[in-house]
């Protein structure tokens, strides 16, 4: 386990500014919460959120995302307050300390995986600052880290497969490339422990077989990068067994098929140099087709930056390249976190200063192509939706400000035709209160219920509000159809005759009415007297 002073110096490395007596009362603090807690492996709770904080030091984290890690989960799992928290350390601090501990509440609450998309969106929009996604994707690291000494194997699955479907996306999303892998790599061994122990197995006789193959292939890569005159940094690795599992998947190959197991990445000065060096491989080389991006001139929406190709490389190797420069590695590595900055005095508790950072979520969460890219950057990201949970734990995104009878509408028309009473979060509420992001919802609904006519005042989804005025014009035109037939009832008798619909068929071009029951709601509404729609039916 980390000590105190660790933590502390590792800080102080990268951030000297940083408010060590606050981190040490942050420790002690949560040291003393989770008193003899233990974890599932035996140690000590505690053990955890240091844990968390060191990861998060790896990404040079500042001081109040290392203290929210700390106290991360003293207020959902100890006898710890969020207004001692405040009193103690601060409104930023128990800002993020709330934010991470409404995540972990909301993972709690279902059987989400289905519904991942929407279950990412809404973690991102519950992460109002960007340190409180950062701070639990590195929780969920740790979980992951020791997920197998969880007894309840549907537990670890669970705990898994949101890992895959949830977090890594996320990590991937904001650029934590080395996150995502280890999580994916983690989550991949326990849901498919055989899968990837044959591929390992398979990994190992390759690397037997070829010797010592990807050093022959570095050292002929260097060497012909060194005589075209390109200075260059050349690593190689192997790829993780689950991205050449999915890689396999994907393409329906089996592991024989799959040649390019390696992956070697070419670091550069400059960006001129990166397409120096891509010249001088595909020369020598000849280039797999298909394979070659060009991730400089059109970065992805992360801000991921690199040239990728793949050619038949030395030994008639099929390997896979990757070309960019030193800041484009730490983009790549580091993802938002390469940005981070420190200036003494410029942390304003308001989070203004990461607001670029939420700009760069929604561009992420939007941008498909990249008109959509420009099209999006000006919008917060999410500001204009909630998601909420159905009983059983559905999500329903809905724009912000919606109601229950929104949310009743969107489970189902009659649902919200129906619809007379609301909890959320269990409590009884009136039906226009305005949802919250992560509320729970139940709908009580009533056989004898119609929708009301005062909910279109409140309601904000076209959906619902559509509904009701299709009732209300329903339920008008009944009521006109009675009154129309009871004034040329009358009318009729007036001139001697007896009233039947039928009696209205030959009239119906001379009032431009498309049927006989329209007729009838026009005379209803007093657009046209019984008068005379009597004196044209009747002949004179
Ligand atoms: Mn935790």
């Amino acid at each position: 386990m980390m000590r105190q002073f660790e933590l502390v110096e590792r800080v102080r490395s990268y951030d000297p500014t940083a408010d060590e007596d606050a981190i040490n009362r942050a420790y002690v603090f949560s040291m003393k919460a989770h008193g003899s807690q233990m974890r599932a492996s035996g140690d000590s709770y505690f053990s955890h959120p240091i844990e968390v904080a060191g990861i998060l030091t790896k990404y040079k984290l500042d001081a109040a995302s290392i203290i929210t890690a700390l106290l991360h989960d003293t207020i959902e799992d100890t006898a710890a307050t969020l207004p001692e928290v405040e009193k103690l350390f601060g409104s930023e601090i128990v800002r993020l300390v709330d934010g991470v501990t409404k995540l972990s509440r909301i993972e709690l609450q279902s059987d989400h995986s289905k519904q991942a998309e929407n279950f990412r969106k809404l973690v991102l929009a519950m992460s109002e600052d960007i340190r409180v996604l950062l701070v639990k994707l590195a929780d969920r690291l740790h979980n992951m880290r020791t997920l197998r000494f969880i007894k309840n194997p549907d537990k670890r699955r669970r705990i898994a497969l949101e890992t895959m479907e949830i977090y890594a996306p996320l990590a991937e999303r904001i650029g934590f490339s080395e996150i995502k892998n280890e999580l994916e790599d983690l989550a991949f061994a326990e849901l498919h422990p055989d899968v990837r122990e044959s591929l390992v197995a398979r990994l190992n006789f390759l690397r037997e077989k070829g010797g010592d193959l990807i050093s022959r292939i570095l050292e002929e890569l260097r060497a012909t990068l060194k005589e075209a005159g390109v200075e260059a940094v050349v690593s190689g690795r192997e790829k993780t067994p689950y991205s050449i599992w999915r890689k396999m998947q994907m393409k329906n190959v089996g592991f024989e098929q799959l040649s390019d197991i390696m992956a070697f990445r070419v670091q550069v000065r400059s960006v001129e140099d990166c397409y120096r060096a891509l010249g001088v491989i595909h020369s020598r080389y000849p280039m797999v087709p298909h394979r070659f991006k060009d991730y400089i001139s059109i970065p992805k929406p992360n801000g991921y930056r690199s040239l990728h190709t793949g050619v038949f490389g030395p030994e008639r190797q099929r390997i896979e390249m990757q070309i960019r420069t030193a800041d484009m590695h730490e983009v790549a590595e580091l993802g938002v976190a390469a940005h981070w900055s420190y200036k003494q005095g410029q942390r304003p508790a308001d989070g203004k200063q990461y607001r670029w950072l939420r700009e760069l979520l929604d561009i992420m969460e939007h941008a498909s192509n990249p008109e959509e890219f420009l099209e999006h950057t000006k919008l917060e990201m999410f500001q204009d939706q909630v998601f909420c949970f159905t009983p059983k734990g559905d999500l329903i995104a809905l724009p912000r400000g919606a109601c229950s009878v929104d949310f009743a509408y969107a489970v189902h028309s009659e649902v919200g035709d129906a619809c007379v009473g609301a909890k959320i979060n269990g409590r009884m509420m009136p039906l226009r209160t305005p949802l919250n992001n992560g509320d729970q919802v139940e709908i009580i609904t009533s056989k004898a219920q119609t929708p009301n006519p005062t909910w279109e005042r409140f309601v904000v989804t076209g959906k619902a509000r559509a509904r009701i005025r299709r009732y209300i014009r329903t339920q008008q035109r009944a009521q006109y159809l009675d009154l129309g037939r009871a004034i040329l009832n009358r009318a009729f008798k007036q001139e001697g005759y007896d009233f039947t619909e039928k009696g209205l068929d030959g009239v119906l071009k001379i009032f431009k009415a498309a049927s006989v029951e329209d007729l009838v709601v026009t005379v209803g509404e007093g657009h046209l007297t019984g008068r005379e729609g009597s004196r044209r039916s009747i002949p004179n």
